[in-house]
């Protein structure tokens, strides 16, 4: 494998030499008593523990490895380079068939919490621009493995999407000396056309240009930069696992299937990152997740990526998803 780049939107791509398919035979190898088909364990609560309750694996066909240098290298005007990072899997629960909404509020504090850990560390290897988390629920969002679980990925660059979003939070800061995102969360609050729910911490709301039906964001509604640095204490971490699995309780109303993704900020102890690139980041970026439902009937609208279909506006979307009751355990 190995990554290319494409000069013209920048986009790094990931080739595949001949896909391998994941065994679709045998027994779950992240089932409890299949620990030794995947191995070593990362991380585990409680820790080095038979009873684990949330653990973190290598992935078993990663897409990135660790080993190594980025060894990047041009083919005349086009720059390649190794498929270098860390590709792991937080195996978010025991159960085989308990999906994320519906475990524990302790349980998803837990994996919020392995996300925490995993992040931090991996973001002390200067070699890694980049560090997220992302969980793919449902075939038709390419949910690789039946078992419920998230993935994180490290890798030399910083992604896209990612890089626009810095660029502009930059941009809109340089002007204002506001957050971008902050601005956005009390235009949001005090419109109310768009938010799906709110407390005291915590918002979600349909963005004003969403790309899917649906697609909602959960962010904190104060100012934070890095998820990792911010949601470390279990009080937080819980209080944000029971906002989170209300919001994908409502939308699992309307979809089962999903990509959930977190965007937060770039490694600040990457090489090269040190050169001012980033000089006002921890004031004007603010981490938030990201959830892009995938709606069966109406994929053939987003085939076309470069300018998005949406067939449903946000207010609609915002007002419908309120309006759904979700059975959380004690709800606040
Ligand atoms: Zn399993
Ligand atoms: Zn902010
Ligand atoms: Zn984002």
């Amino acid at each position: 494998m190995e990554l290319r780049k494409d000069p013209i939107t920048m986009s790094w791509v990931i080739l595949e030499d001949e896909e391998e398919a994941l065994p679709e035979e045998g027994p779950c190898p992240l089932c409890p008593g299949q620990e030794a088909l995947v191995h070593p364990t990362i991380y585990s609560f409680p820790y080095d523990h038979p009873e684990w309750q949330v653990r973190v694996v290598p992935h078993l066909h990663p897409l990135y490895r660790i080993e190594g240098d980025a060894m990047r290298r041009a083919e005349g005007l086009y720059d390649k380079m190794r498929n270098l990072g860390a590709h792991e899997i937080v195996v978010e629960t025991r159960d085989h068939y308990l999906p994320l909404s519906q475990q524990m509020d302790e349980n998803v504090a837990q994996v919020l919490r392995a996300y925490v850990s995993r992040i931090a560390d991996l973001k002390k290897d200067r070699r890694f621009r980049y560090v997220t988390v992302f969980r793919n629920q449902g075939k038709a969002a390419g949910q690789d493995l039946a078992h419920p679980h998230s993935e994180i990925t490290a890798t030399p660059f910083i992604p896209r999407r990612i890089g626009y979003e810095l660029r502009s939070s930059q941009r809109y800061f340089r002007l204002k000396e506001r957050c971008l995102i902050c601005d956005m969360v009390k235009q949001e609050l005090t419109q109310e056309l768009r938010t799906v729910d709110h407390d005291d911490l915590f918002v979600a709301f349909c963005p004003f240009a969403p790309r899917v039906p649906y697609e909602t964001w959960v962010l904190p509604a104060y100012h934070h930069c890095h998820f990792e640095e911010d949601l470390t204490s279990w009080e937080n971490q819980l209080h944000f696992a029971r906002f989170l699995k209300s919001i994908l309780q409502r939308l699992e109303f309307v979809t089962p299937t999903y990509h959930l993704v977190l965007h937060t900020s770039p490694n600040m102890n990457a090489r090269y990152e040190n050169m001012g690139n980033w000089q006002t980041l921890d004031e004007d970026y603010h981490w938030h997740f990201e959830i892009l439902p995938v709606l069966a009937s109406k994929s053939k609208s987003y085939s076309l990526k470069e300018v998005y279909y949406n067939p449903l506006p946000p207010e609609a979307a915002a007002k419908e998803l309120r309006s759904l009751q979700v059975a959380t355990e004690a709800k606040r």
